[in-house]
Order: structure tokens, then sequence, then C-alpha cells
């Protein structure tokens, strides 16, 4: 290592920035993050540097005397200008302080790392100069697994820390720890439950050790099939998990997000074989959770649209299991963003229906006639196989023949399709484009009195 990190503290003691404008502002902004004494060293101030001298929260002198760097923990050169910078470098370096100076780093005594701020959590990430951009994917990658309000979750535990060492045993405390940060406090706080999370930690102390250990189901949106369409709350679920049952339809880069560890279970259809009939799916889900696992069962889309989630979730509720829904982005989002169009539009669809033409066998058919009504986005989930019904059905309900129907075959992926047609020529449209599955169709039924309306201007 040619540089090493250390956290310096930095409450009350001095920083000088030397400098006035945008570059100076930029270490104003990082400094003012912390408690230290901020002294701006320049002739003249830009506004939000002169504000901040306004309001007492840093001091300004317009030129270094020796006695500026007395004591300073930290000194940045950031005038905007190199020659400048040079300078005042060396200044610096007379007076012994430890100092930074943008964009000159065989000038520079310590380096400014990337930073994750969950204060009082912070990471921070270097390459010495020799990858920045590579510090910044890290950072990324950080910045997702720590949901935003963490620090506030660590300053509890902070707080609560003496109370800890005075109720739970040594022996025990490790584990104490352990469940905080990845049971449930963690977990209602994340949620922004963060009375609970307090109260769920308070509770555990006043009897002597960690709460609830046993499993723990989150159902999971994937989203829609690319890597980068799952929500943030789904990839740290992901990354806690010990085990992922997995669906068809996920994409399978999302399963590196997990822990190398964690156990991958794909319970979807296999070409030319059978899909795991549901009962199995919610026995083995509830037996892992069970065992004391985290679960996560991954579903393409948001799992509360035709996802069978409710059948899972009665399972967990049936077995006494604690669970939860992350959700996701559904199909019809992904397509409309594929079209760059919108599921609603003021005055043209003002309603949005979630439907599918494909029922259990035996169940009634959707009532068309109902869903087919002016002013309607109809969002068609596993419809392409029977679009000709469909057709028939929606026109008999009275919709429009020409009605506009948008088809997106893998929505949101890098092999999404489009297709425009309308609901006469649907069926054919399927059969001569090989529209092939997972696709969504939408419908649109916008209000007749607009449509007039529109004809006529
Ligand atoms: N829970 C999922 C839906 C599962 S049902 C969701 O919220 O999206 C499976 C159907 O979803 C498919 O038959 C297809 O109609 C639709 N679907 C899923 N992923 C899709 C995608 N990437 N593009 C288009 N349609 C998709």
């Amino acid at each position: 290592m040619k540089t090493f990190p250390m956290f310096l503290k930095m409450a009350g003691r001095r920083v000088v920035i030397l400098g006035g404008g945008e570059e100076a502002a930029r270490k104003a902004r990082l400094m003012l993050k912390t408690e230290a004494e901020i002294v701006l060293c320049a002739p003249a101030l830009e506004p939000e540097l002169a504000a901040l001298v306004a309001r007492g929260r840093a001091t300004h002198v317009t030129k270094p005397t020796p006695d500026l760097f007395a004591g300073a923990a930290l000194a940045f050169v950031a005038t905007g200008a190199p020659e400048e910078d040079a300078r005042l470098a060396g200044v610096c370096r007379e007076a012994g302080v430890v100092t930074n100076v943008v964009d000159a780093p065989e000038l520079c005594d310590a380096f400014t790392p990337s930073i994750v701020d969950r204060d009082p959590l912070v990471v921070a990430i270097g390459t010495e100069g020799a990858a920045p951009v590579l510090a910044r994917q890290v950072k990324t990658a950080v910045e997702t697994m720590l949901e935003p309000r963490l620090g506030d979750l660590v300053a509890l535990a902070g707080r609560l820390r003496d109370e800890v060492a005075a109720r739970v045993a040594p022996a025990k405390r490790r584990a104490f720890w352990a469940w905080a940060f990845q049971g449930g406090p963690r977990r209602a706080h994340a949620r922004g439950a963060e009375d609970e999370a307090a109260r769920l930690l308070k509770s555990a102390i006043a009897r002597g050790g960690a709460g609830e250990t046993g499993g723990f189901v989150s159902l999971v949106g994937a989203g829609p099939g690319s890597r980068d369409l799952i929500t943030l709350r789904g990839v740290q679920r992901l990354q806690e998990a010990d085990v992922i049952f997995y669906d068809r339809l996920v994409d399978p880069d999302l399963l590196e997000l997990a822990r190398r560890d964690a156990e991958r279970v794909y319970v979807g259809k296999a070409p030319g074989a059978h899909s795991w009939p549901q009962d199995r799916i919610n026995g083995v889900i509830t037996a892992a959770a069970r065992a004391g696992k985290r679960v996560v069962r991954l579903k393409c889309g948001d799992p509360g649209v035709f996802a069978r989630g409710a059948e899972e979730g009665a399972a967990c509720e049936a077995a006494g299991i604690a669970w939860e829904i992350v959700p996701g982005v559904t199909a019809a989002s992904a397509a409309a963003a594929e079209l760059g169009g919108f599921l609603t539009e003021r005055g043209l669809y003002d309603s949005l229906v979630l439907t599918t033409g494909v029922v259990r066998p035996g169940d009634p058919a959707p009532d068309w006639g109902g869903l087919a009504r002016p002013g309607t986005t109809l969002a068609l989930y596993m419809s392409v196989g029977a679009a000709g019904a469909i057709r028939d059905a929606l026109i008999g309900a009275g919709a429009p023949e020409g009605s506009a129907v948008e088809i997106v075959s893998g929505a949101g992926t890098a092999e999404a399709r489009i297709w425009r047609t309308s609901l006469g020529g649907l069926a054919e449209t399927v059969a001569a484009e090989r529209v092939e599955n997972p696709a969504i169709m939408l419908v649109r039924l916008p209000k007749a009195a607009v449509v007039a309306a529109r004809a006529a201007a």
C-alpha cells in the first residue's frame, strides 16, 4: 500500500481550503459533512462559499499567513489554476500540514477517497489513483447494498451499546448484533418502521439475547428480466438470502447478486418438462424457513401480479412463518417503457386493467363486457396463445375492431420486440410475426368522446 486509510477525528479541527471558486466549493461540501472548523483562504469567494461565511459555518481570510496552518488537520489546494495550486502546495508543505491538491497527485500527501456515507457508517474506497472508474463502480455496488437510512440504525445501535453490554451475556453478543443488522430490526428499519426496529431491539435486550432468529420468506419481484430492473430492496434481500427459489423468466445475472454460498434452486419449468407443482414450491419454501433460513422466492415481474404469490403467502401464514412482499416492475410497466408510451393518459385512458385471457380449466372466463369499457388500457398477460379467442371476446363485448393493440415481447430485456396492430388484426399479427413468449398485449380503448372529438378536429 502506497497510501494508508485512516479515519481522522475532525470535530473542532481546522481545515484550510485554498481557493474561492467551484473547485474549492466542492471540497467545502465534503468538509461540511464533518464537524471541522473550515477556513477559506482566497482573494474572493464565489456565492456558495460566501454564504457559508455569512452563516458562520466557515471563516474567510484573503492570504495564507504562517499561523493559518497551525494545528490544522488538513489543507486542500483548490484554486482551479494549476500554477497557483503548485505555488500554494509549496506553502502548505513548508507549514507541514497534510495536503491534498486538486488534480495534482504528485503534489498530494493524501487523497480523498470515494465515499459511501451512512454516517456513522462510512465506507471509503481508494485505488491510489490507478482506477478511479473502478472506485466509482465499487461505490455504486456498496451504495446499493446499504439502504439510505442505515446510518440511523447504526447510530441507534451505538446508543444501545452500553445497554447491550450490561444485559446481553458476552457469549451471546455477536449473535445479537448479527441479528440486529440482518434480521427483523434491519428489515423493519429499512422499510421506514424505525419505531418497530427500536422496539424489537429493546425487547430483545430486555430478554438478554437476539430476537427471533427463525426463518423468513421474502417474495421478491425480479422485474421483467434484466438485472438492473430489480429494486434496491430486492437486491438487499438477495444478498442476505441463504436460499433462493427462482422462476423461469428471471434474469440469471440476478443470481450473481446473491452471496456465493447461497443455495439457488430453480423451480420453474424446464424445456419439455413440467413445472414444479405449486404445492411442492409452497412446501420447500416453508420447510427452508422453518429450518431457520432466510428465503428469497424470486419471481419475474411483480410478485403480486399473476405470480401465485397469494398461495405462497398463505402457505407461510399457515406455517406461522414471517413473510413479506418486495414489489417489482411488472411486465405492463416494462412494455409501456419499451413502447415509449404510457399505461394511463389523462383524458384518453383513465383506467388500467391487468388481466389475462387464460384461466384455469373450469374457472369462468374474464367478464369481457365489464372490462372492455371506453377509457381503458387492457394489459393482457399470458394471452398470446389465445389471441384469436380474446379478439372475438372483446369484439363481442363491443370493443371496436380498429382499437389499437401493442404487443411487446421480452419487455425490459435486450431481446425486446414490439408490434403495433389492431384488435381485428390481432390473431393474424401474432401468427404472421411468430410472437414468442414472454409477451404482453396492450389493448387501447380510448374514451369514445375523445376519439370523436379528435376525428372532428
Ligand atoms: N409477475 C409477472 C407476470 C407473470 S405471468 C409480472 O408482474 O410481470 C407471465 C406473463 O407475464 C407472460 O406470459 C407475459 O405475458 C408476461 N411477461 C413477463 N415478463 C415479460 C416480459 N419481459 N415482456 C413481456 N411480457 C412479460
